[in-house]
């Protein structure tokens, strides 16, 4: 019954005369399961892909591929929804969702600009579970679990580690460290994926956070839209809309993953008030280029969701194959910049080392002075003279 909505159709977009690729990829390998099966998030989570076997079942591994799995040393966990999975090409090793997510060899090449924590989160973290680094600010980690690893992710030092398993116990001092901080207007909950709890645990975190008279606004951070669609149901969009004002960034990571599912989830998210923002890193060979990205964005206005984040790839163990040079970010930003809407330019940021935390990188725009007149650049490259006041 909560999933008798999820079929509805949204507005404006050409309707399905031929089978999408989920349709078939169910057909192929998942002809047993029924609508309601397939529709339902806990199926979907029950049948993750979580092994070679399971993967080789779906998908005709590489050689890279395969000697992921050769070594002994005990590696990031492996985990796709099989609605994911049916995104995924099933020859083709460089296709830009399957590279997310699917393991390779290089995973297992650590160098010695990389690090276990990038980001220091651990000695930014006053009580478990929470990052404070910002002054207004703290970012909330609820759980370890995702329903999907993306084989670049920033915490794969604790997601899917039981080590960082969180207890109620461990959220009622989290909670206690917000209450007791009346400079925290703004908390966000990570993980791990807060939207794969429960109905009933997360709305049990938004009611005891809402009641805090100096928390402002409650985001959530989450890949569920993308990768386990089904999750967003009736049920949870009615219980989220209770928690006022609560946003939601969505971490997305090419076009080809706004299909229809992806674009209902958004726009029952965005109709139960919610504001949706875009987070995205940036990944060689994925979506490193202008038209790649300007796709992503487009597709994300036309689902209601504004980009918020471009990020340059943390320096994780095991990521260099997927890191870009900074100069590709700042060539893709100045690339979009003018040519499209304000609204589709993502903030490139680097999040830095050693817990210095976002740093916004821009391409160059105030190139010098001509006496009092600033000298700018358009996104033509042409330059204009600006009259500015002397500044007092
Ligand atoms: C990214 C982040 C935030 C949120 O930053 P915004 O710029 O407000 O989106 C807060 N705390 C930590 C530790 C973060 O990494």
């Amino acid at each position: 019954m909560k999933l008798s909505l999820f079929h509805r159709k949204i507005a404006k977009e050409e309707p399905a005369l031929t089978k999408t690729k989920t349709q078939l990829f169910r057909e192929t390998y998942y002809p047993h399961a029924s609508n309601l099966e397939w529709d339902d998030w806990k199926w979907q989570l029950s049948n993750r892909i979580t092994t070679k076997e399971e993967l080789m079942r779906v998908l005709n591994l590489s050689e890279k591929e395969l000697n992921a799995f050769s070594t002994e040393i005990s590696c990031f966990p492996l985990s796709i929804t099989p609605y994911y999975a049916s995104l995924i090409d099933k020859n083709d090793e460089n296709q830009p969702i399957r590279r997310t997510v699917v393991p390779v060899e290089d995973e297992h090449l650590v160098s010695s600009i990389e690090m276990q924590d990038p980001l220091s989160e651990t000695s930014f973290s006053p009580v478990p579970g929470i990052v404070h680094r910002y002054p207004d600010r703290v970012l909330f980690l609820t759980t370890n679990f995702c329903s999907v690893y993306c084989r670049y992710c920033t915490r794969s030092r604790m997601v899917g580690n039981h080590q960082y398993y969180n207890t109620h116990e461990q959220w009622e001092k989290a909670i206690e460290y917000i209450k007791s901080n009346k400079n925290v207007r703004d908390v966000l909950l990570s993980g791990g994926d807060p939207l794969t709890m429960e109905t009933e645990q997360l709305e049990w975190l938004l009611s005891r956070l809402s009641k805090i008279e100096h928390v402002e606004f409650i985001r959530i951070g989450t890949k569920v839209p993308v990768v386990l669609p089904q999750r967003i149901n009736i049920e949870l969009v009615n219980m989220l809309k209770k928690y006022h004002p609560l946003w939601v960034s969505i971490h997305f990571t090419h076009p080809d993953e706004l299909t229809e599912e992806t674009r209902t989830a958004c726009a029952m998210l965005a109709d139960a008030g919610i504001p949706l923002g875009s987070q995205t890193v940036l990944l060689k060979g994925i979506n490193d280029n202008v038209e790649t990205m300007t796709k992503l964005c487009h597709k994300l206005l036309k689902a209601r969701v504004k980009p918020y984040y471009l990020y340059q790839c943390d320096l994780v163990p095991g990521s260099a194959h997927f890191r870009t040079s900074v100069h590709t970010g700042i060539d893709i930003i100045d690339g979009m910049r003018g040519y499209t809407t304000g609204y589709a330019v993502p903030n490139y940021v680097i999040d830095a080392p050693n817990g210095g935390g976002k740093i916004r990188i821009l391409p160059e725009s105030i190139v010098g002075k001509s006496g009092d007149n600033l000298l700018l650049k358009n996104f033509k490259g042409d330059i204009y003279t600006y009259p500015d006041i002397i500044k007092d």
